[in-house]
C-alpha cells in the first residue's frame, strides 16, 4: 500500500448540484475526521456508512453541510481506506474542500491514481483497469458494453483459459525434455502440435477481431490530407454540416489539425482535417504539420484531396506516399469547375490501397456526398467481421500483446511439427505464456504501469 493519502474531485468541475471529494490512504480518516463534525466521526465509524454532517474550513467555520460515505480498507476501491465527501457543486466549495483537505495532510492525486491504488493493491487486474478508462470513454451503447464485460473481468477469465491450457501444454513439452526416452515421439508430436494448433487458432480468431471492436469503441480515425487550398477544410466542414474549420483563401492558414465527429451508421468517425504535410519555415506551421503527421499516421482511414480543375500535382503523388498503409480514398474536389488538363487514370504515389474515387464539390450543398457514401462503405472492410465481440480487447496495449502470444504460439505449433527440439518449444511457449500475463498485468514494469494510468482523469 502507498503510505501517503490522496485526494481529488471524482466528479467534473463546473456548476453542478453536487460534487465528490475522494480520499483514499492510510490517513483518510484521521484527516476527515479532523475537518467533518457529525454524529460519529469517521474514524469511529463502521465501513460502508453515511454520516452527515458539516464539513468545517480551516478557521473552523462551517463550509458546507455534506455526507461522508466511509468505506474501510480492504472493502473500497483502492483497497484502501476511503472517504467520499458529498459536496453541494460549483466553482467554489468543492474547491475549499479540496484546499482543506490538502491543508490537512492529503495529496493532490495524479490522473488515474485512485484505480492504479486499486490495480496494485489486487483489487483489479490491469485489463479491468484498462477497462474502466474504456468505460468512461465510451460513447456508445455497444462500447460500454463491451468495456463493461471486460471490467467485469471476462477478458481476464479467457486470458486465465488460455493460460491454463498453455501451461498444460508446457508440461508435457518439459516431460519430454526431462524424460526423452518414455514417449512414443511421433504420435506424440502429432497430438501434441494439434493442441498446440487449436489454441493458436483461437487467439488468432481473436486477435483478428479485436481491432475492430476496439475501434468501435474509440471511434474510426479517418484524415484529409491534401495539398494547401485543395478543398480540405470545405469537404470536412461539409461532410460536418456546419462551418468548425477557418476556411481561407490563402494556402497554409489551417495552421493545426481540425477534429470533427460525426456518425456513420451507428459509427462514430473522427474527422481529421490537417495543416497539409509539407515543410514550412513559419514555427506555428511546422507545429501544425507534426501535428498533421501524427494523426494521419494513427488514422483508419485516409482521404487524400485532390483539386480535379488542377488534375494531378507532383506533391499530391509525394504526399500519397507518405501515407500509412490505411485504405484510401481519393476525392477529387472542385469538380464544378472545368479542367485544365485531361485527367488521367493516376495511382498516386503508386498507391494500390485504394478503395474508392469519388468526385466532390465542397461547396454546392449534397456536393460531398459522393464521399460520404464512399466513407459508408469503407468501414465494413476497416473494422473486419464480428466487429463487437463482447470478449473486447480495451487497449493498442492489450492487443500488442496478444499478437505476440499469438506470434509464439505459431513458433512453438512449427517447432512441433519440424520436431525441433523440446527446449526451443518450450521456450515459446513460455513466451506466449509472459505476453498472455502481460495483458492482465503479470510481470509489466512499472513505467508501462504509470503510462497506462496517466491517461487516465483526475479523481478516477
Ligand atoms: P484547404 O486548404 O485544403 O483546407 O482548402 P479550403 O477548404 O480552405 O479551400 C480553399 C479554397 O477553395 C476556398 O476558397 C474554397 O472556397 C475553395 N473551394 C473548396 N472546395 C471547392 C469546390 O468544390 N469548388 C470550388 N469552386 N471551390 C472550392
Amino acid at each position: 500500500m502507498s503510505n501517503d493519502t490522496i485526494v481529488a474531485l471524482a466528479t467534473a468541475p463546473g456548476e453542478s448540484a453536487l460534487a465528490i471529494a475522494r480520499l483514499s490512504g492510510p490517513d483518510a480518516l484521521a484527516i476527515a475526521s479532523r475537518c467533518f463534525r457529525g454524529r460519529v466521526s469517521p474514524e469511529a465509524s463502521a465501513s460502508h456508512r453515511i454520516l452527515f454532517g458539516s464539513f468545517l474550513g480551516a478557521d473552523g467555520a462551517v463550509l458546507d453541510t455534506v455526507l461522508a460515505s466511509i468505506f474501510r480498507a480492504p472493502r473500497s476501491y483502492t483497497g484502501e481506506d476511503v472517504v467520499e465527501f458529498s459536496c453541494h457543486g460549483g466553482a467554489s466549495i468543492p474547491a475549499a474542500i479540496l484546499d482543506e483537505l490538502m491543508r490537512l495532510g492529503a495529496r493532490a492525486a495524479r490522473p488515474g491514481e485512485f484505480t492504479e491504488r486499486a490495480f496494485r493493491n489486487g483489487k483489479l487486474d490491469l485489463a479491468q483497469a484498462e477497462s474502466v478508462a474504456a468505460l468512461i470513454r465510451a460513447r456508445s451503447e455497444r462500447s460500454i458494453r463491451a468495456a463493461r464485460s471486460a471490467l467485469g473481468g471476462a477478458l481476464s477469465r479467457r486470458i486465465a483459459a488460455i493460460d491454463a491450457e498453455l501451461v498444460s501444454l508446457l508440461v508435457e513439452v518439459e516431460a519430454r525434455i526431462d524424460f526423452p526416452g518414455d514417449i512414443d515421439e511421433a504420435m506424440d508430436v502429432a497430438a501434441l502440435s494439434a493442441r498446440c494448433a487449436s489454441l493458436a487458432a483461437l487467439v488468432r480468431d481473436w486477435v483478428r477481431r479485436s481491432p475492430g471492436t476496439r475501434r468501435l469503441q474509440e471511434g474510426l480515425r479517418a484524415a484529409l490530407v491534401g495539398r494547401p487550398n485543395v478543398g480540405k477544410s470545405s469537404l470536412l466542414n461539409a461532410l460536418v454540416g456546419y462551418e468548425r474549420a477557418i476556411v481561407t483563401e490563402h494556402p497554409g492558414t489551417t495552421r493545426d489539425t481540425v477534429e470533427e465527429t460525426i456518425a456513420v451508421n451507428g459509427v462514430e468517425l473522427r474527422l481529421i482535417d490537417t495543416a497539409g504535410i509539407r515543410g514550412s519555415r513559419d514555427p506555428m506551421e511546422r507545429a501544425g504539420v507534426e501535428r498533421a503527421r501524427q494523426a494521419v499516421d494513427a488514422c483508419d482511414l485516409a482521404v487524400l484531396v485532390l483539386d480535379r480543375s488542377e488534375g494531378l500535382h507532383p506533391d499530391d503523388g509525394t504526399l500519397a506516399s507518405h501515407l500509412p498503409a490505411s485504405p484510401l480514398i481519393l476525392a477529387w474536389n472542385k469538380a464544378d469547375l472545368p479542367r485544365r488538363r485531361a485527367s488521367e487514370a493516376v495511382r498516386p504515389g503508386g498507391r494500390t490501397d485504394i478503395v474508392a474515387e469519388v468526385e466532390t464539390v465542397a461547396i454546392r450543398p449534397g456536393g460531398a456526398e459522393p464521399l460520404l457514401d464512399a466513407i459508408r462503405d469503407a468501414i465494413p472492410g476497416i473494422l473486419g467481421t464480428n466487429a463487437g465481440d463482447e470478449v473486447a480487447t480495451t487497449s493498442a496495449r492489450q492487443e500488442g500483446h496478444l499478437a505476440e502470444a499469438l506470434g509464439a504460439l505459431e513458433r512453438a505449433e512449427a517447432g512441433l511439427r519440424a520436431c525441433a527440439t523440446y527446449d526451443l518449444v518450450a521456450v515459446d511457449l513460455a513466451d506466449a505464456r509472459r505476453a498472455l500475463g502481460e495483458i492482465v498485468g503479470r510481470g509489466v514494469d512499472d513505467a508501462v504501469v504509470a503510462a497506462i494510468f496517466s491517461r487516465f482523469c483526475i479523481g478516477k
